[in-house]
Parts: C-alpha cells; sequence; structure tokens
C-alpha cells in the first residue's frame, strides 16, 4: 500500500525535494486523517539526511537538534579532559621515576 521510501533510523517517509515536502504537508494538513496531528514543518534528518515531515514546528526541532549537539561536544570535552589529565598522570610518574632512579 505504501512504496514511498522510509527512513532506517526514524521509520518516517523520505522526501528528497523540499518541495515535494511542502506540497504533502499542505495536503495532509487541508484533508488530516482521523486522529492524526496536523503535518507542520519539515526537516532535514539527521540520521539518513533527507526531509521529513513533522508535526512539531520547524523551530522546536533545530532547538532540540542544538541541545543533542551540545550534550554531545560537552561529552567530547570531558572525554578530552580526562585523557589530559590521564596523561599529565603517567608523565609525572615516568618522570618522577627517572629522577628518582638515579
Ligand atoms: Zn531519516
Amino acid at each position: 500500500m505504501d512504496s514511498k521510501k522510509r527512513c532506517w533510523a526514524t521509520g518516517k517517509v523520505i522526501y528528497t525535494q523540499p518541495e515535494a515536502a511542502q506540497r504533502a504537508i499542505e495536503r495532509i494538513n487541508s484533508n488530516p486523517p482521523d486522529g492524526q496531528r496536523k503535518m507542520r514543518a519539515y526537516y532535514e534528518c539527521e540520521h539518513c539526511g533527507r526531509l521529513h515531515l513533522t508535526t512539531m514546528p520547524q523551530k522546536k526541532h533545530h532547538i532540540m537538534v542544538d541541545i543533542k549537539q551540545k550534550k554531545k561536544s560537552f561529552m567530547q570535552e570531558r572525554l578530552d579532559d580526562l585523557v589530559e589529565k590521564r596523561l599529565e598522570y603517567l608523565d609525572k610518574k615516568v618522570k618522577t621515576k627517572w629522577n628518582t632512579g638515579r
């Protein structure tokens, strides 16, 4: 019944052209199926890089992505910090050993 391509990550229908996504939004909004919320916007998927429809306003989705990215970079910074401290510690240890060895 549905021959449209779907995203491997989100399971959402893939649109390759913004115009096609916009047309789909207008079609759904003008005649929403029973119990289905209106599709308000399309966005670029972070998983497949194509376009999907969303019930969320576009701005909100961008904020969500922004928070996700911030979280990610925060984790990376923490990791870098830990690695650096560990290297410093090992460096000190080696130097101490070297000094006391003489
Ligand atoms: Zn996708």
